[in-house]
């Protein structure tokens, strides 16, 4: 059974009482429209934690699309469903207002001395292309780690580079400890999104083609490719054979160091990220090409 809130205020109290009883809690925040990337990131933290915690939440200040906002699945009956199949002990959900009782001001921003600097892994990219996206995300999680108090926190390497701010942010404040999980994908290689629920069938096919092209990426630093420009080419050659898709980046960073501009010279580590769209729906994905098969 999954107990679930539909107030902060109610989600925060409970939580109090099981941290007094000294169990240990693991967190995994989401926008809701729950798939099975979701639910691995929670089985990961019931096995790992004496509670496994899920805030849903579509929250308006990481969302630079009033459109996209607008249009984002709100399903959180049927989410709290699927969580009681995955072990999650409770999830709650709340308002902005509730998240920030204080903090906002008339249009319902944050007010400047609210802010929560995303730090430098917000540079460049998703940065670049969705202006206060991660603003708004880093002062969402930095609210719902205040609010559930966590001792591990549990994000998809999917979001790429969400998951560098987090750590980023995580370490600055001083925990919790943040785990990043695999991308889970469907048997196609698309890797699952809620936002895969506004494609057609033949769009879930052409969708597809994005990994195949980050895995002829992989083929070519298998082969011992390891110029940045080189590699980008031979994933932006299969994207490219999709005329639907319309890129607007594909892009090849050091794990080991994250840089807003591509780095230069031969790479010792990559991972490669791809943003574009397909019928109105934004897709992002990312492959490690120097991970051990
Ligand atoms: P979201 O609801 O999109 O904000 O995602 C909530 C968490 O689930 C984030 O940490 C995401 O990175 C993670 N996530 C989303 N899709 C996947 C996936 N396909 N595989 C693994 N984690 C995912």
């Amino acid at each position: 059974m999954t107990l679930a809130f539909e107030s902060v205020a109610e989600a925060r109290a409970w939580l109090y009482e099981q941290r007094a009883c000294g169990l240990r809690i693991g967190f995994v925040p989401t926008m809701g429209a729950l798939h099975e990337g979701h639910l691995d990131l929670v089985r990961r933290a019931a096995r790992e934690n004496d509670l496994a915690i899920v805030s849903v939440f579509v929250n308006p200040l990481q969302f630079n699309d009033p459109k996209d906002y607008a249009a984002y699945p709100r399903t959180f009956a049927e989410d709290v469903r699927l969580l009681a199949t995955a072990g999650c002990a409770m999830a709650f959900t709340g308002t902005l207002a509730q998240f920030f009782p204080h903090e906002l001001d008339a249009a319902g921003k944050l007010n400047a001395a609210h802010q929560v600097p995303p730090g430098a892994a917000a540079l460049g990219l998703e940065g670049a292309m969705r202006p206060g996206h991660f603003e708004g995300v880093a002062a969402i999680v930095d609210r719902l780690f205040e609010t559930v108090l966590p001792d591990t926190a549990y994000f998809g390497a999917k979001d790429y580079q969400q998951a560098q701010v987090v750590l980023g942010l995580a370490r600055r404040r001083g925990g919790p400890r943040v785990v990043v999980c695999p991308t889970v994908r469907e048997a196609s290689g698309l890797a699952l999104s809620s936002r895969n629920a506004r494609l057609s069938v033949e769009d879930r096919q052409r969708a597809a083609q994005i990994y195949q092209a980050l895995r002829a990426g992989q083929a070519a630093w298998d082969a011992g490719v390891r110029d940045a420009d080189a590699l980008r080419s031979s994933v932006l050659l299969v994207l490219q054979r999709t005329p639907e898709f319309r890129i607007e980046y594909v892009a090849v960073r050091d794990p080991s160091r994250w840089t807003a501009e591509e780095p230069h010279g031969a790479m010792q580590q990559a991972v490669c990220l791809v943003a574009l769209w397909l019928s109105g729906v934004r897709l992002i994905d990312n492959l490690r090409w120097d991970a051990p098969a």
